[in-house]
């Protein structure tokens, strides 16, 4: 049968949460479109496959070094080789810095239709109908892909990870690597304080509201301490310097998908709620009724944080 595939996303031996989102979308979406759920890690071996083999029943390796480290020229042309080799229908890519790269160019190699950034995946007439935030979140669109082969980008927590199940087959697929123009010389990392707030499940986030540095501090670091969470801001509040760049939260910064996510002072412009809108529970506080994070607010408190928060904190 043929197959739907998610191509695997890693980095320094980790596999990505958002692989995890995709396995689940594939095996949720795959049998009302006649197709089979697989997926592809390109690594330098099987290490990471034989991981990914506990989510999905089927995975497909290329294991060589012109993809031990992430290209857009190597998983391109790798993506192509699984596609030929295995007669792949449709390839779903997480909507990362990597997948915005590479995503387009699979979608060429392999003469497919292509949705990007997506955050719901259905069925219907079998063709896949995708629906996508546009204008930074005020409107949705959908779109049906018509033509035999698809690429869909799926946006990071829009899907729950899959559960573990019994480990399905590993197998090897060869590739001949053409040309790569892009040679990878260094790698650095951007978080000052080795914090990964999108990983965390309870965030403490605050805005402008906060008025100050030491406020901000005093008010949003406690508070996310005592939940056993991170702390994290707008970026007002990073562009101030009342904490580091690697915790802002947005369309410039990071996009989070926490159980959690207390919005302290925050007002809710497009451009945050970006970063944030995935999270499960949103809470929060603001004085001005009319603040459009309350539209996104799964509980809104109209008041002021500097009375919730120290009241908060005594009931904690
Ligand atoms: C290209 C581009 C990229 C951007 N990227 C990002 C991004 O990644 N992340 C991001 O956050 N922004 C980003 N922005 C900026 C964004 O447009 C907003 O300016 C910013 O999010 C506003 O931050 P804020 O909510 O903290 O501040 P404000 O909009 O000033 O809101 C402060 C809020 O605090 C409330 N408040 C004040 N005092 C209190 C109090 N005592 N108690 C309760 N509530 C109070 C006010 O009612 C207000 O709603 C970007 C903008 C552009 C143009």
């Amino acid at each position: 049968m043929a197959k739907l595939l998610v191509i695997a996303e890693h980095r320094d031996g980790k596999l990505s949460v958002a692989t995890l989102e995709l396995c689940r979308v594939a095996k949720e979406i795959a049998p009302a479109l006649g197709l089979e759920p697989a997926a592809a890690v390109f690594a330098k071996d099987d290490s990471i496959a034989k991981e990914v083999a506990n989510y999905i029943p089927e995975v497909f390796v290329v294991a060589d070094p012109a993809v031990a480290v992430y290209t857009a020229d190597g998983y391109t042309q790798a993506a192509k080789a699984v596609v030929e080799a295995k007669d792949v229908k449709g390839v779903l890519i997480p909507h990362t810095y990597d997948g915005v790269d590479y995503a387009a160019k699979v979608a060429m190699a392999i003469n497919a239709g292509i949705v990007s950034n997506v955050n719901k995946v259905v069925v219907e007439g079998g063709k896949p109908v995708c629906t996508r935030n546009i204008y930074n979140g005020k409107l949705q669109e959908t779109k049906t892909i018509s033509t035999d082969k698809f690429v869909i980008s799926i946006e990071k927590g829009a899907y729950d990870p899959a559960e573990a199940g019994a480990a399905g087959s590993v197998t090897a697929v060869s590739a001949s690597f053409g040309p790569i123009r892009t040679k990878v010389k260094e790698v650095v990392s951007t978080s000052t304080g080795g914090v990964d707030i999108s990983q965390a499940k309870i965030i403490v986030s605050g805005g402008r509201g906060l008025k100050d540095a030491d406020k901000y501090k005093a008010t949003v670091i406690p508070l996310a301490q005592k939940l056993g969470g991170e702390y994290a801001g707008s970026r007002p509040v990073i562009d101030s310097g009342w904490t580091e760049p690697s915790r802002q939260v947005g369309q410039s910064g990071k996009t989070v998908t926490p159980d959690l996510y207390l919005a302290l002072g925050i007002s809710g412009a497009v451009q945050h709620v970006a970063g944030m809108k995935g999270s499960k529970c949103i809470v929060a506080i603001n004085k001005d009724p009319e603040a459009p994070i309350f539209n996104i607010a799964t509980y809104g408190i109209v008041a002021d944080l500097f009375e919730v928060v120290p009241a908060l904190m005594e009931k904690l």
